[in-house]
């Protein structure tokens, strides 16, 4: 019979704040004399495996972390040298002067980042450092997912780590004193549900990546470009971010919300269309595509934060727990602040062998204390910004796109007042300002869920104007697969539909609009599809595509669709990502 595996310390998720976590409690326990014992899992066949980001991330926490980080191998890409915010127009591009930008936007310093790379690196240096830590034991699990929190009354006492339960505690479940998810919300959105721990729901934003060699003789190292304008003109809120690398390496990607009434983003495909451009075909042609992938960003920010942050055995952190300040693209160093912070109260806790929610309860004092809460409440109306007045995404940007396109933003921002009631456009920028900047009071923001944002017969009168450009630069949805790397085990159901017949009728709506279903035309991996069975058109999914970003779960406007964990270490192959 199999014995009961228990740890002091669980960690769910091979993550920036679980590492971070780790790493800061090994080396208090190294000043203290501490002993216990921890797990580490990662669902991902190696650390990084399943970590997709842009990333510039300011080093601040990294510097605590590991204060000899640039002599001691830790893998960054590039400092930034440069950083630009620019409209882009059909043609053309502006990069809006850094004196009206907010602080947050400017990424001169910060690092940039592969973060794949970067846990990896994380993971193999905890393992060096346990060698000087003999009062601590930590295993690492790669290729094992949590697929269910397990409790023993309102208590979290750890996780299942087999997809379908055989009956047998021993065999399916692994235990934790206290278990800690860094996981995005894989799992522990379960225990959210369950506490009712959000009034708030989370919204989402989902992000594709690609990273491209260039050409012999292109060095962007160290530039960093975040965009708005084209090619997103259908008031979907979001942008492009590219980021220069070293050995000849360009970071391409866009963040789209999925709070868009547009019930055909496809995410993929604006990414191609990005790529268009005729400054980013600059870049890009002549060079080749290395990586692709996909990945969520929490951006409901300080309204959608958790009542608690932790319950009786359990911690949230990073995304999952959805620190993530969308104002500022940043998320890498907020979640490794939470694996800080969280390392300082578990320190104490195992000391006093007490892992209630009242002994937990100052990790949330602590992180709200620090940068991170006030970072998120600063920016804690920047989407509310965006949501509450559809006049700025669908009206006054492309007058200034036109502007850029004709050669002078300024006249484009001028014509936003001749064309619009001049009066409106004046309160609608000084209220956006207010609103981004923080200083405006309007209280609590109520979020509905993403898909209920969706308007089936949405209509755009917009197109982009696309002007030349080489094929090699863009993929198919099915090509860019490829270079996800996904490789998954036989029998392999990772995601759930609920009801079929519930898809029969979407698809019968969708049909009758001319438009594809939600997660046909927003998956990111070509893996849901319409099958005509005998004239009666089904959902199908092709399972093997799939990168595990939950893009579909999201928008699914039935709320008929569950992604859950892989087994085996299956899934994308991000590194590089
Ligand atoms: C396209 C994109 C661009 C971004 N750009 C930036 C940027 O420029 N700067 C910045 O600061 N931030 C950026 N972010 C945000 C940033 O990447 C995240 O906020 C940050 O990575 C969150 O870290 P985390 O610790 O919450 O863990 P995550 O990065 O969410 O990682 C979760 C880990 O847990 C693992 N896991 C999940 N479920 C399970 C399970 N059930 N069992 C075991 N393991 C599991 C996953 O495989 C993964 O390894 C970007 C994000 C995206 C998607
Ligand atoms: S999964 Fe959701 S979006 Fe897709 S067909 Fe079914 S109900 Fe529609
Ligand atoms: S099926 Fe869903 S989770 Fe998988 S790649 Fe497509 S959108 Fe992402």
């Amino acid at each position: 019979m199999a014995e009961r595996i228990e740890y002091d310390i669980l960690l769910i998720g091979g993550s920036p704040s679980n590492l971070a976590l780790a790493h800061h409690l090994v080396d208090l326990a190294k000043q203290s004399g501490v002993s216990f014992s921890m797990a580490i899992l990662e669902k991902g066949k190696e650390f990084g495996a399943h970590i997709l980001s842009g990333a510039v991330s300011k080093p601040h926490v990294i510097e605590k972390l590991f204060p000899d980080y640039k002599d001691n191998g830790f893998p960054y890409e590039a400092v930034c040298n440069q950083s630009y915010f620019s409209v882009l127009a059909n043609k053309s591009k502006w990069d809006v002067p850094a004196a009206l930008l907010p602080a947050g936007l400017k990424k001169e310093g910060y690092l940039v980042l592969t973060l794949s790379h970067v846990v990896y690196w994380m993971a193999n240096k905890l393992k060096e450092k346990l060698a000087e830590a003999p009062s601590v034991t930590v295993d690492f699990f790669p290729g094992f997912s949590a697929h269910e929190v397990v409790y023993d009354g309102d208590t979290v006492v750890g996780v299942q780590v087999v997809e379908k339960a055989t009956g047998n505690a021993e065999e399916d479940n692994i235990y934790g004193k206290v278990t800690c998810f860094g996981d995005k919300g894989f799992v522990s959105r379960n225990l959210i549900e369950r506490f009712k721990l959000r009034d708030n729901p989370q919204i989402w934003s989902v992000g594709v990546k690609e990273v491209w060699e260039l050409p012999e003789g292109s060095d962007y190292t160290g530039k960093v470009w975040h965009t708005m304008g084209f090619p997103l003109v259908d008031g979907s809120f979001g942008g492009g971010f590219i980021y220069g690398m070293k050995d000849r390496k360009l970071t391409i990607g866009m963040v789209i919300s999925l709070d868009s009434p547009n019930p055909n983003i496809n995410p993929q495909q604006r990414l191609q269309d990005l790529k268009k451009h005729p400054w980013v075909q600059s870049l890009i042609q002549g060079g080749k595509m290395l990586k692709y992938g996909a990945a969520l960003l929490p951006e409901g920010g300080y309204y959608s934060l958790p009542k608690k942050f932790s319950v009786d055995g359990a911690l949230l952190l990073g995304d999952a727990l959805g620190v993530l300040d969308i104002s500022q693209l940043s998320g890498v160093d907020k979640a490794m602040e939470c694996g800080w912070q969280a390392a300082e109260v578990l320190h104490e806790a195992i000391q006093k062998s007490d892992f209630s929610e009242q002994k937990l309860s100052s990790y949330k004092e602590r992180v709200m204390n620090s940068f991170v809460g006030q970072n998120l409440y600063e920016g804690r109306y920047f989407r509310q910004a965006w949501q509450e007045n559809p006049r700025l995404l669908n009206n006054y940007l492309p007058k200034v796109m036109e502007g850029v396109d004709a050669g002078s933003a300024h006249w484009g921002l001028i014509s936003v007042g001749l064309t619009h009631n001049p009066v409106t456009a004046v309160s609608d920028a000084l209220r956006l300002k207010k609103l981004m900047d923080g200083k405006a009071d309007i209280g609590p923001v109520r979020y509905i869920e993403d898909y209920k944002h969706i308007v089936p017969n949405f209509k755009t009168s917009r197109a982009i104007e696309v002007n030349g450009f080489d094929k090699d630069t863009v993929y198919s949805r099915a090509d860019a697969v490829f270079y996800a790397g996904t490789k998954y085990h036989e029998e392999n159901r990772h995601i759930d539909e609920f009801n079929a017949d519930v898809c029969v009728k979407c698809i019968s709506t969708y049909d009758t609009l001319g438009k594809e279903t939600p997660c046909v035309s927003d998956c990111t991996a070509e893996v849901h599809r319409i099958d005509d069975r005998g004239g009666l058109r089904h959902h199908g999914m092709s399972l093997e595509n799939c990168v595990q970003c939950r893009t579909c779960e999201i928008v699914c406007p039935e709320v008929n669709l569950k992604v859950r964990p892989t087994e085996e270490g299956s899934g994308p192959d991000f590194m590089g990502l």
